[in-house]
């Protein structure tokens, strides 16, 4: 068996083995090592017990002996799909095992030397299989590993190592039985094992049912999860209570400051359905680490006078944008307000469809929560390019229509308004709410310019902030609710 170096030089650029090579660094420290030293290891880890007790025959003592049960720990055993062997007899018709079966991989390697697929050295190879590399995805980001060559990926001993060790080193977050959401954060070297260590050190779970690290919410999909997981950290960075090392608070100064020496951060999010195995469905790359962190230190900022701790309300804030249908929560609107929020879009019309779509048909509907509107203004004006002052009349305006249309029982004029297609019917419904409300609407909003624009901003978002305003406005049936939600 060949030996294998471990060492924290020489990444190999592929974020699944690096992820690898990092955790490989953790467990054994540097060295050189026997292969199949490191395999078992390796194995030993991934491997735990399931708590169900089995049977096998003891040929010394004639009689059947008990053992504990044990499998591939979730959710690897998704990916890796080598059953136990041990030797077998027939005992009054029933197989037995003769000793407690023994989990193994077989790593079998090349007499040539050849070019390594995933790190270019020259060095003995093994075929890759799906336990070393879990994402045998199309993607063109990671052809390189599945090349679409007509021959196998060849893997030098130190990559295919790895890239069994990377099962060790992700995140993940399982959803019930429908989802998993699997994270791997990538840099280089030196950082990825901090960060490592940085997770290690906050409620990180070796062996957890639903997942081994807390997020601040998580769902069916894959962006509002990865924004969960966002909020998680941000809240350790600014928490007076929180577990984070002097260490790993200047790592995450570093990260979100993005004053990384070596190579800048990035987030790889999957999801897919865990059935027999893993069915990838979506994928998410973030590197926006230091302009998201920034618009939380606003959000934090901007709610400081409150009682309440400031983060828990913008958790608060994201976290609503769901809806309990039957035994199950449906997220759809939280994933694309989030999604919005992590390529840094405007989410308005996300946040429109929540309002008339889940909230506005509940029997019980309230208002938005506490922070919402102050939190979504900050982001238009301030992420979006927003003109303040036309924020300002469109808050008042939207405020006095959906109080107007709550005591004169119009909520038909709020959806005439939300399902306005162009700006000719927009200014129709605007005419007819002129009319049957008794309002005036102001000539600021009136005016259209060149591109189908209104004071600078498209035609669209005037009149879906004007509808989200209006129908928080009308669900907000008691007087105080009101001013608390619309004034900021
Ligand atoms: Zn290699």
């Amino acid at each position: 068996m060949p030996k294998v170096k471990i060492s924290l030089q020489n990444p190999t650029g592929n974020f699944w083995i690096d992820n690898g090579l990092v955790v490989l660094y953790d467990l054994l420290g540097e060295g050189e090592f026997d292969v199949e030293y490191v395999l078992n290891k390796l194995i030993e880890k991934l491997v735990v017990e399931t708590g169900n007790i089995g049977q096998y025959y003891d040929k010394d003592t004639g009689s059947f002996k008990e053992y504990k049960k044990r499998n591939w720990i979730f959710p690897t055993n998704l990916f890796i799909k080598s059953t136990p062997r041990a030797a077998k007899i027939k005992i009054d018709g029933k197989e037995s095992f003769l000793s407690p079966p023994k989990y193994h991989l077989k790593l079998e390697f090349s007499k040539k030397k050849e070019i390594c697929d995933i790190c270019g050295n020259l060095n003995v190879t093994t075929k890759a299989a799906m336990w070393m590399f879990p994402f045998a995805v199309k993607q063109d980001r990671f052809a390189n590993f599945y090349s679409g060559l007509k021959r196998a990926t060849k893997l030098c001993p130190r990559c295919a190592l790895a890239g069994l060790a990377g099962y060790l080193g992700w995140l993940w977050k399982a959803q019930g039985r429908d989802k998993l959401h699997i994270f791997i954060f990538y840099s280089d070297l030196k950082t990825m094992l901090k960060l490592r260590k940085m997770f290690k050190s906050l409620e990180y779970n070796e062996n957890p049912k639903g997942g081994n690290f807390p997020l601040e919410f998580s769902g069916d999909y894959i962006h509002e999860t990865t924004l969960g997981l966002l909020f998680k950290l941000f809240g350790e960075l600014l928490s007076q209570e929180s577990n984070l090392s002097e260490e790993a608070k200047t790592l995450l100064e570093e990260i979100l400051g993005e004053s990384l020496e070596e190579k800048p951060l990035t987030l790889f999010a999957f999801s897919g359905s865990p059935g027999k195995a893993f069915n990838m469905d979506s994928m998410v790359e973030f590197s926006e680490f230091k302009t998201l962190y920034r618009l939380y230190v606003r959000w934090i900022e901007q709610l400081n006078w409150i009682e309440r701790k400031p983060h828990d309300v913008v958790v608060g804030v994201f976290r609503q944008f769901q809806k309990k249908e039957g035994n199950s929560l449906n997220s759809i609107w939280r994933d694309k307000i989030a999604w919005a929020v992590l390529e840094l879009r405007d989410p308005s019309t996300f946040i429109e469809d929540f309002m008339f779509e889940a909230k506005a048909r509940d029997d019980n509907s309230n208002p938005l929560r506490f922070g919402t509107l102050e939190i979504f203004e900050l982001y238009w004006k301030e992420v979006i390019g927003m003109d303040e002052k036309l924020l300002n009349v469109l808050r008042g305006v939207g405020h006095n229509l959906g109080r107007t249309a709550n005591e004169k029982n119009e909520m038909g004029l709020l959806y005439a308004l939300r399902n306005a297609k162009n700006p000719d019917e927009f200014y129709r419904v605007l005419n007819d709410i002129q009319f049957r409300l008794g309002l005036t609407i102001p000539e600021d909003i009136l005016q259209i310019q060149k591109g189908e624009k209104i004071k600078g901003s498209p035609w669209l978002r005037v009149k879906t902030l004007l509808s989200i305003y209006a129908m928080n406005s009308y669900l907000s049936k008691e007087r105080k609710n009101e001013t608390q939600e619309v004034e900021s």
